[in-house]
């Protein structure tokens, strides 16, 4: 897969995966939405992750479960893959293994 395409596709996983969580945990918990369908934390945790997702090095971009390099810092790296995590299984609940055969980290 070229890299743009990559992107692409990273960048709708990462939406969709994070918004799931987001309204799951925090939403239906009475947190605050903050933009777009997100709280401000998950808001914040998709901008960054975006922000990584553009400016990845490597080319043909792995995915980043794959990846050697690893470019989230540790707190990031450690709530995504929270998010991840609960995202893929909700999918798979829910009978999306299209979305969950895309699992990231
Ligand atoms: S973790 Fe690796 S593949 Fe993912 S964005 Fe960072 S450098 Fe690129
Ligand atoms: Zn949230």
């Amino acid at each position: 897969m070229n890299k743009q395409k990559r992107i692409k596709k990273d960048e709708k996983i990462l939406k969709k995966f994070i918004a799931v969580y987001c309204r799951e945990n925090h939403l239906r918990k009475g947190r605050k939405e903050y933009k777009d369908g997100y709280c401000k934390e998950c808001y914040e945790l998709l901008e960054y992750s975006l922000q990584r997702l553009y400016a990845c090095p490597l080319d043909p971009k792995p995915q980043c479960k794959h990846c050697k390099i690893h470019c989230y810092k540790p707190q990031m790296r450690l709530k995504i893959k929270e998010v991840m995590k609960f995202s893929g299984m909700y999918f798979l609940k829910h009978g999306r293994l299209d979305w969950v055969f895309h699992y990231f980290f």
